[in-house]
């Protein structure tokens, strides 16, 4: 029997309607809109579809926001002196620098200039400590995505084995501090992966719940899967046949006991997290 669908996009619609309430209480009781500050250097096509879909987002759910354009020849120092700007501006209360940057700017030092109040990511090393220790100002929009579909599907996480496979700072490391805390999603075990790892597959099979964002289309196979286990595909790859995630979908499904699709799985569930840490960034800064 083909795995169940976990259908992100009708997740991330029913996140934002939440969200939208949420946000309608929060305008009466601070009389401020809380207001996402999106900056896109350079032009790269993808970069500006990902920003306009933010901004859509955020009309949706009633949170402004500004989109701050700079040339892809910004030096490093303007952009610093604009995320400067924002930081200080009070009706601005999350910040989002949008990747990738182009080469004379360094993302680790744009990620440390974003004020961690407003490190909507939750990049800034304030940020990710905070995470670590189990106090989080604000989840990892994708890990926080990837959690919220596996509860809201009542896949359970308690106990069991999860292998995530990929190591970024944006997805594999914060998911699998996030999976292995103690409480409410988390109190896995887990066990992560990378391109070092030796015979992968025989992790990947071990694992009740395989999240994999590692950018390769279609790598992970059906032998890599054991029977019966959710399959969360973080992967978005853009191939000649389409956009495609890091799992063979087609055969992938017919051993899985669930699986999200590519696209319609996490991608939609990303942002509707970054618009939830604009409306927590609110909060904080207004109370
Ligand atoms: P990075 O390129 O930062 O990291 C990739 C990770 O995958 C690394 O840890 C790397 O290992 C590992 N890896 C690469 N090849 C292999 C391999 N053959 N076997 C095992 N591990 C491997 O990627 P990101 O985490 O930023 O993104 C991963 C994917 O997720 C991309 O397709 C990206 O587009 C997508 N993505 C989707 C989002 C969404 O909203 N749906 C949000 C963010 C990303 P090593 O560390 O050893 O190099």
């Amino acid at each position: 029997m083909p795995a169940t669908l976990l259908d992100g996009k009708s997740l991330a619609k029913q996140l934002r309607a939440e969200l939208a309430e949420e946000v309608i209480e929060f305008i009466q009781n601070n009389s401020v809109v809380p207001c996402l500050a999106a900056v896109l250097v350079g032009d790269d096509p993808a970069s500006e579809v990902y920003v306009r879909n933010k901004r859509k987002a955020c009309d949706e759910v009633g949170i402004e926001s500004q989109l701050h354009r700079m040339p892809a020849d910004t030096p490093q120092e303007e952009l610093l002196k604009l995320v400067a700007r924002l930081n200080k501006d009070e009706a601005v209360h999350g910040i989002l620098v949008q990747s990738p940057l182009p080469k004379q700017i360094d993302p680790a030092r744009v990620v440390l200039a974003v004020t961690p109040a407003k490190d909507v990511d939750a990049f800034h090393p304030e940020n990710v400590g905070r995470l670590v220790q189990g106090r989080p100002r604000f989840l990892p929009c994708t890990p926080h995505g990837v959690q919220q579909l596996l509860m809201r599907n009542g896949i359970k996480i308690a106990g069991r084995h999860v292998v995530v496979v990929g190591r970024s700072d944006i997805v594999g490391k914060p998911l699998a501090i996030m999976l292995a805390q103690k409480g409410p999603g988390g109190d896995a075990t887990v066990t992560i992966c990378h391109s070092r790892s030796h015979d992968l597959g025989a992790i990947t099979r071990l694992a009740d719940i395989l999240v994999v964002a590692i950018g390769r289309a279609k790598f992970i196979t059906a032998e890599m899967v054991r029977p019966g286990a959710a399959v969360i595909d973080v992967g978005i790859n853009r191939t000649p046949e389409g956009l495609v995630g890091d799992v063979d979908f087609a055969a992938v499904r017919e051993v899985a006991g669930a699986i999200t699709p590519v696209p319609g799985g996490v991608g939609p569930l990303t942002i509707a997290m970054l618009l939830r840490n604009t409306l927590v960034a609110a909060e904080a800064l207004e109370n």
